[in-house]
């Protein structure tokens, strides 16, 4: 079966099922129920036995499925979508509405990782999106080979943070902080500012509006 002849409901759950997979994978799991996969990533049982049945008789009675074939399953099929993905450091209040928003119904992009220091988030799953502890920054995003990355941690953290994932390979980072943080040349910052983006429309109303 190739990836257009999946149902587009059944193909937005494949990353949630990719990613819970890998994080399975990488605590050394080998199988899992549909039952136990249904209440981690919050799919009922039976919907996920439907999508998985696209793929073939993945799942063998009594045993379940097996991690390592679902994900390298999983893996040829979501290239095949050419998607990008990001990473977001620090999952806070505004980190937070970003995954819950995530980008990926209206685009090619999404957020596929992300990372915080708090102990009481990092290793779960927020929003359908893994949480790794920020140590493991460098080592993840060279692994999942991920290029962007969006900055919402506290302002006192951003140099230090930015500086972490630039070691990691990271080309681009898209920085909420209100500071101003010093990378290599070749590393591409987009500074975003809400306040800002307000103000300039504040003055544009009161300056050229009729
Ligand atoms: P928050 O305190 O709710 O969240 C910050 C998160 O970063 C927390 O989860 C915290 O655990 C984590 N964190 C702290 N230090 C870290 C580190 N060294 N490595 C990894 N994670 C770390 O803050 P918030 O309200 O979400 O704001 C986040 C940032 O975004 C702030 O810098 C804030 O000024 C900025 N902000 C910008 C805009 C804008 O328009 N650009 C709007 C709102 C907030």
């Amino acid at each position: 079966m190739t990836s257009e002849n999946i149902p587009r409901a059944t193909a937005k759950r494949l990353p949630i099922y990719y990613r819970y997979l890998n994080i399975l994978h990488d605590t050394g799991k080998q199988r899992i129920s549909s039952t136990e996969l249904a209440e981690a990533v919050q799919v009922d049982s039976a919907t996920i036995r439907r999508d998985f049945s696209y793929f073939g008789a993945l799942g063998k009675r009594g045993y379940g499925y097996d991690v390592d074939n679902l994900l390298s399953f999983f893996k040829q099929i979501l290239n095949q979508e050419h998607l990008t993905n990001v990473a977001l450091i620090g999952v806070g209040n505004l980190g937070h509405a970003l995954l819950n928003f995530n980008f990926h119904k209206d685009s090619n992009v999404r957020i596929s990782a992300a990372f915080d220091s708090n102990q009481e988030i990092v290793n779960t799953i927020e929003d359908g999106v893994p949480v790794y502890p920020i140590g493991e920054l460098e080592h993840q995003l060279h692994e999942q080979q991920i290029q962007v990355v969006i900055l919402t941690v506290p302002s006192k953290a951003a140099q230090a943070v930015a500086e972490q994932a630039v070691a990691g390979g990271v080309k681009g980072i898209m920085n909420f902080t209100p500071i101003r943080i010093n990378v290599p040349e070749d590393v591409l910052v987009q500074n975003v500012d809400l306040t800002n983006e307000l103000q300039t429309l504040i003055y544009f109303i009161d300056n050229f509006s009729k």
